[in-house]
C-alpha cells in the first residue's frame, strides 16, 4: 500500500509525504507518484506524528461518570472493582472499541493498555488499526484470569494470534505493590525477561501506598523494587508521583520510564508528579491519561495542556515546562518508552500520523502551532488518522463509526452489571 499526502504543513514547511507500506519512506517536495491513496491538504493541513497515550485503561469507558468525586481508595473499592467483576468479555471488546474510536478522533495512534480478557482487546485493536501494547494484568487475588497460572497458559496461544501483527505487542502488567506480592512481582520480571516484554505497571499513585510500604517493608516502593531486582530499561511505570530524591535516582540509574497523569491525578487527589525535579534527570517522561474513568477522557491534547498548566502552578514557574517539551512527551518520548521507531515525522519512521485542519478557528492565528495543539485543544481540529501506513480516519470519518457505536449503546444499556 502506498499513501501520498500531498501539500501538507511539517513545522512550517509545505511538502508531500509519502508512505510505503509501514513506514514513512519520502518526505519532499512535488512528489508525483503513482500511488493507491492520496490526501491533499491543499496548504491548509498540518502534519503531526501521531500522539502515543502511555497508560490507559481503554475499556473503563464503560464506566465513565460513575464514581465521581472519590478518593482513589474508596473510587476503586467502593465502585470500581465491584462493577469491574461482572464485566464480561464482551463488554470489553465494545468498550475497548468505543475508547479507540475516542482516540483516533483525538489524533493517537498508539495506547499503552492495562486491563483484563487480552483476547477481546486484541480484536478490537485490530479491527480499529490501532497500535497497541496490551498489557496481561498481574494480581494477587484474580478474578479474570490475571494469575500467573492463566498467563503462562494463555501466552502462546495469545502470541500465535498476534503472529502476523506488526502493530500489538504483549506487555507484563503487575497491578501495583499493594495488590503484587513480592513473589509474583519476581515472576513477572523473569517472564518478560523470557519473552523480552516490557513491564507496565502503576507506582507511588497516593501517599497511602508509600505509608503502606514503610510499613510492611519498611522501605519506599522504589527501594523495594530495586531490592527485589524488579528494575530495568523496560520498565513502564504510571504516575510515579511520590518519590523521594533517592528514589528519583534509583530510577535514572536503572533507566526505567515514567509517565505523567495529571488529569487522573488531579481529580483523584493523588498529587503532583515532580517534573521540577525529574526534568534535569535521564529519565524518559511520557504522557497517559489512564482510564476514561478517572480522567474522563481519552484526548490527549487536553492532557498536555493540564499537564502543562499544573506544573506551571506547582513549580511557580511559567517555563517549568514549555508546550514543545509536553508535547514531546505525547510524541518522541512515549515512542522511546515502547520502543518504537515513531513520534516524530522522518523518513524511516513507522507511519503513525496526524492531520490538523488549520482552517479550524482553535488553530487561528497560527503564530505558533505547538502552542496551539498544546493550549488551544486541538481535538476538534484532527482530520485524518493514519496508523502503521493505513488510513483510520480520513476527513473526520471513521469507517463503521456509526455501527460501532449504535451497537455498542444497544449492548451496554442491556448490560447485567447497569441493574
Ligand atoms: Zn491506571
Amino acid at each position: 500500500m502506498r499513501i501520498l499526502i500531498k501539500n501538507v504543513i511539517l513545522e512550517k514547511r509545505k511538502v508531500d509525504v509519502l508512505i510505503e507500506g509501514e513506514k514513512i519512506s519520502k518526505i519532499g517536495r512535488n512528489l508525483n507518484l503513482k500511488v493507491d491513496e492520496k490526501i491533499d491538504g491543499k496548504e491548509e493541513k498540518a502534519v503531526i506524528p501521531g500522539l502515543i497515550n502511555c497508560h490507559t485503561h481503554s475499556a473503563m469507558i464503560l464506566l465513565r461518570g460513575l464514581g465521581e468525586d472519590l478518593f482513589l481508595k474508596d473510587w476503586l473499592e467502593k465502585v470500581i472493582w465491584p462493577i469491574e467483576d461482572k464485566l464480561s468479555e464482551d463488554d470489553v471488546y465494545w468498550g475497548t472499541k468505543l475508547a479507540i474510536l475516542e482516540m483516533i478522533k483525538s489524533g493517537t495512534t498508539t495506547f499503552n493498555e492495562m486491563y483484563f480478557y487480552p483476547e477481546a482487546q486484541i480484536e478490537a485493536t485490530k479491527e480499529m488499526g490501532m497500535r497497541g501494547f496490551l498489557g496481561l494484568v498481574l494480581v494477587d487475588f484474580s478474578t479474570k484470569d490475571c494469575d500467573r497460572k492463566s498467563i503462562e497458559e494463555k501466552f502462546p496461544k495469545l502470541e500465535k494470534i498476534l503472529k502476523n501483527s506488526s502493530s500489538i505487542k504483549l506487555t507484563i502488567a503487575p497491578h501495583a505493590i499493594y495488590t503484587v506480592s513480592k513473589e509474583n512481582l519476581i515472576w513477572a520480571k523473569n517472564f518478560a525477561k523470557r519473552y523480552k516484554l516490557l513491564i507496565h505497571m502503576h507506582l507511588s499513585e497516593t501517599q497511602n501506598e508509600i505509608k503502606e510500604s514503610l510499613k510492611k517493608y519498611k522501605m519506599r516502593p522504589v527501594e523495594y523494587l530495586e531490592k527485589i531486582g524488579f528494575l530495568g530499561k523496560n520498565c513502564i511505570f504510571a504516575h510515579s508521583i511520590w518519590l523521594s530524591e533517592k528514589e528519583i535516582e534509583i530510577l535514572e540509574k536503572r533507566r526505567c520510564g515514567l509517565v505523567y497523569n495529571p488529569t487522573s491525578n488531579m481529580k483523584l487527589v493523588s498529587g503532583v508528579f515532580r517534573w521540577g525535579k525529574i526534568k534535569n534527570t535521564k529519565i524518559n517522561v511520557c504522557l497517559g491519561t489512564d482510564g476514561p474513568a478517572s480522567n474522563n477522557s481519552l484526548n490527549l491534547f487536553s492532557e498536555m495542556k493540564i499537564g502543562a498548566l499544573l506544573q506551571k502552578i506547582e513549580n511557580k514557574n511559567p517555563v517549568a515546562i514549555s508546550a514543545k517539551e509536553i508535547f514531546q512527551m505525547a510524541t518522541k518520548n512515549g515512542a522511546l518508552a515502547l520502543k518504537i521507531n515513531a513520534g516524530e515525522i522522518k523518513v524511516g519512521k513507522l507511519a503513525d500520523l496526524t492531520l490538523i485542519d488549520l482552517n479550524k478557528i482553535e488553530m487561528f492565528p497560527n503564530y505558533d502551532l505547538i502552542s496551539n495543539l498544546v493550549y488551544s485543544d486541538a481535538k476538534s481540529c484532527v482530520s485524518d488518522v493514519i496508523c502503521n501506513g493505513k488510513i483510520l480516519m480520513r476527513d473526520g470519518k471513521i469507517e463503521g463509526e456509526e455501527k460501532i457505536l449504535k451497537i455498542a449503546k444497544f449492548k451496554l444499556q442491556n448490560a447485567s452489571w447497569r441493574k
